[in-house]
């Protein structure tokens, strides 16, 4: 932090020039404007596939794949319902993952 007046270094924190005091243009601490948005939920990501009990449509299914894998579960869904409607391959693996996989509560 130069000194636009004296030119004397200052340290960078400093709010005044510490030879001829003149105020130092620091950036001022910027006042919150306005309240932080809104941060989308942070689901706490599982460390092991499960369903989702508190966030299910069918089997929870979708919603444990995308906390696993950290996708959108609407992305999920539309891949699971996309899988359904071109090959019954997704069906089964929906199924067997309802079957193994244990439920558990993925939300905070
Ligand atoms: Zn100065």
């Amino acid at each position: 932090m130069i000194c636009p007046q004296c030119g004397t270094e200052n340290a960078d924190h400093a709010s005044f020039c510490g030879k001829c005091g003149r105020e130092l243009e620091v950036a001022p601490a910027q006042p919150e404007q306005q309240a932080a948005p809104a941060q989308p939920v942070q689901r706490t990501r599982p460390d092991k596939l499960v369903r989702c009990s508190d966030d299910k449509q069918i089997g929870g299914v979708s919603s444990g794949l995308a906390s696993y894998f950290g996708l959108d579960v609407g992305l999920v869904r539309l891949l699971m319902i996309l899988g359904l409607i071109f090959g019954t391959a997704t069906f089964w693996v929906y199924i067997v993952l309802w079957a193994v996989l244990p439920e558990e509560q993925c939300g905070t």
